[in-house]
């Protein structure tokens, strides 16, 4: 198994660790060349969705990416990565549009908006949630499967080959996230 991880800005580096620890194969996507390499899943980090979707844009890869996940590239999408999947973002423009939630950016504020909690994650029991200026999801289509909520706020979704959490699984010890990421989504 091979899993590109997006890497224009953010918290790249930690996914990276993440699958290694896991003993899967990873590479850097930094330029549209790297997308044609052969990718079982694409993991999209926390950062500035702006600045990423500033960047994907520059570097004609937008339009690339969002194609290639509409065709059933298997994705997951932490934080800033969520963002960048939604189809709609409350007061401003979507970016890769291609996951039916609505993300309500900074939703808990943006300096004070950063907390942990322990919490329950469908399938997988209590995980560790870092949150940093973090979204939520305020709202979901039908076909969208909620995974976990944190003071019933929407933090984590699945639509067929596509997830998402507002936490960094990341920045924790805890392999389970990536691990259903994996198993679950990308298989
Ligand atoms: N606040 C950031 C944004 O709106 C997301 C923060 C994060 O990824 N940790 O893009």
């Amino acid at each position: 198994m091979n899993v590109g991880v997006l890497a224009l800005q953010g918290a790249f580096i930690e996914h990276i660790q993440i699958l290694k620890e896991l003993g899967i194969s990873t590479f850097e996507i930094r330029q549209k060349k790297d997308l044609v390499r052969s990718m079982n899943g694409l993991i999209i980090p926390g950062g500035e969705s702006t600045a990423i979707g500033k960047l994907l844009r520059d570097l004609n890869m937008l339009d690339e990416l969002k194609n290639m996940i509409e065709n059933g590239l298997p994705v997951f999408g932490t934080c800033a990565g969520l963002i960048l999947l939604a189809k709609k973002v409350e007061d401003g423009g979507n970016h890769l549009g291609v996951m039916d939630i609505t993300a309500k950016r900074n939703a808990y504020g943006r300096q004070l908006g950063s907390f942990f909690v322990e919490e329950n994650f469908e399938g997988i029991g209590t995980v560790p949630m870092t949150f940093i200026r973090a979204p939520y999801i305020s709202e979901v289509g039908s076909k969208v499967k909620i995974l976990a909520e944190v003071n019933g706020n929407i933090v984590a979704a699945q639509e067929k080959s596509m997830l998402v959490t507002s936490f960094h699984p990341e920045l924790n010890s805890s392999l389970k996230v990536h691990q259903y990421f994996l198993e679950k989504v990308c298989s």
